[in-house]
């Protein structure tokens, strides 16, 4: 819990960033530091090891997803797999097209990065209103995926993207904010 409020003082908010309206969490400003970089690296296996035990692979959202994913990979010794906007992953792809507020988006996965039955564990920076890890979720479940989790370093409680993680999806957040 100590090591969760020196993790949370060291977040940095911006207020209209990217638009007027919205409160944007900065995770960058807490890992130019070394230290944190350590504690929140220790965090993520500590809670894998503890929540998601059994996981096979951990699946990396765009952009800051993919540090994360990488660093606990590493450490657990299982595969990181990226989710990516539409157009930017080489060889066959296969696509969920998923609702903005407004329009639509497309995230896609490599073919043949996740075997049927592979467990996975999804983790990004953070979680809004739910709807890039409710896309990156049906994507993996199309391909045959055993979704085991989500894990995400901030959840923005008042948007209630929790209630949007499928059903049998177990969702973990290390910091809230109300
Ligand atoms: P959602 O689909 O509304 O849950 O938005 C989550 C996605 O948008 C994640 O990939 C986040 O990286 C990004 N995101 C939304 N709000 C913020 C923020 O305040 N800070 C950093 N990333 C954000």
């Amino acid at each position: 819990q100590n090591k969760i409020a020196k993790l949370k003082g060291q977040i940095k908010s911006y207020p209209d960033f990217p638009k007027p309206g919205i409160l944007f969490w900065d995770i960058f400003s807490a890992i130019s530091d070394g230290q944190t970089c350590t504690l929140l690296q220790g965090l993520l296996v500590e809670t894998i090891r503890r929540e998601f035990p059994d996981i096979q692979a951990v699946v990396g959202l765009e952009s800051r997803g993919f540090l994360f994913s990488f660093a606990v990979a590493t450490e657990l010794g299982i595969g990181c797999v990226p989710v990516r906007k539409r157009g930017k992953l080489p060889g066959e792809v296969i696509a969920y097209e998923y609702k903005l507020e407004y329009g639509t988006d497309i995230l896609e996965i490599q073919k043949d990065s996740v075997k049927p039955g592979l467990k996975c564990l999804i983790i990004d920076d953070l979680l809004a209103t739910g709807g890039t890890v409710n896309a990156a979720a049906n994507l993996l479940q199309s391909c045959g995926a055993e979704v085991s989790g989500t894990l995400v370093v901030i959840e923005l409680e008042a948007l209630n993207g929790r209630s949007k993680v499928p059903k049998g999806v177990k969702l973990h957040s290390l910091i809230q904010y109300a």
